[in-house]
């Protein structure tokens, strides 16, 4: 692994919350996502034990994901000059918090409500230390997420757009819009870039940006094949995110749950029309007991890792 420049540190965290990526100098120190609202305080240690009695100037968020901005509030509240900028795409419903609109109410998530600063977009650069990070659209998982990329040490703030195993569920097609290509197009930016390393939304670091291109459209080929394939996945992506969150529920509530949330409801209408809700989400489970991420006893489902 390549080492990371003085002044950026990468916190790998759990899969609920997004990694976070801290960029300081002597005057500024800007964080770059910010989690998921529950680890809002494990957040918030995380950057005071890097920055000690500095203050954190800045955050930038990659999108709005509920897991990649849901400490904004929180870090708004302990440091009151904090500027927050996010990519354009949802500014008006962050201005008049929207959850709808910011699709917190069809994921069966939360995000305490923030206020923002400004945009960062596609092309605009923050310059700290010597170093200009740049952001660059990066649609396909989520329309309006930017990547950010830092030229000279060939640093890449890839989101989830490229993680070492895959890439994020592909959300507007959830809801039948396409967005493969967008995808696609948005590997092809992160090849041309040329990182030398990448800092994902979740899981380790990588240096190899080749191997994980090369099983990014891999994925990617298979979701193209089988549309059924990607809501599967993305059902059980939604499913997991709540066990993370809860840890352990009880079937019926995940049930009552997972009925709230608009996205479980258009996948359960669109690919498994014939199924009884209860039992779809009971098989959905079972897959995922399968492959070692929860365990269903006689009541509850628990969640594994
Ligand atoms: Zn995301």
């Amino acid at each position: 692994m390549n080492e990371l420049p003085n002044g950026v540190t990468f916190f790998e965290r759990g899969w609920l919350s997004s990694n976070n990526v801290l960029i300081q100098d002597a005057d500024q120190a800007v964080l770059v996502d910010t989690g998921y609202w529950t680890h809002a305080i494990q957040t918030s240690s995380l950057v005071a034990s890097v920055l000690n009695d500095q203050p954190l100037t800045a955050v930038v968020n990659t999108h709005l994901h509920s897991d990649h901005c849901g400490g904004n509030a929180y870090l708004q509240s302990l440091y009151p000059s904090l500027r927050t900028y996010i990519p354009p795409g949802l500014a008006a419903f962050v201005d008049d918090w929207d959850a709808d609109a910011l699709i917190y109410t069809a994921t069966g998530q939360h995000c305490p409500s923030f206020s923002r600063t400004g945009v960062f977009a596609d092309g605009d650069t923050f310059l700290i230390g010597n170093s200009n990070w740049r952001a660059y659209s990066a649609p396909g998982h989520d329309p309006h997420s930017i990547v950010i990329f830092q030229e000279e040490d060939g640093i890449l703030i890839s989101a989830d757009a490229l993680w070492e195993n895959g890439f994020g569920v592909v959300f507007p097609e959830i809801e039948g819009v396409d967005a493969f290509d967008e995808v696609e197009a948005t590997l092809e930016i992160i090849q041309q870039l040329k990182p030398k390393i990448v800092l994902p939304g979740h899981g380790a670091a990588f240096n190899d940006v080749k191997g994980a291109l090369i099983r990014a459209k891999s994925r990617l080929a298979q979701f193209r094949g089988s549309a059924e394939k990607h809501a599967t996945y993305a059902a059980k992506v939604l499913l997991k995110f709540k066990l993370l969150d809860v840890q352990k529920i009880k079937y019926l509530d995940l049930c009552a749950w997972a009925s709230s949330a608009g996205y479980l409801q258009l996948l359960k209408k669109t690919y498994a029309n014939k199924s009884e809700f209860d039992v779809w989400v009971f098989e959905l489970c079972k897959s995922l007991e399968k492959n070692g991420a929860c365990l269903i006893d006689s009541q509850y489902i628990i969640n594994i890792n």
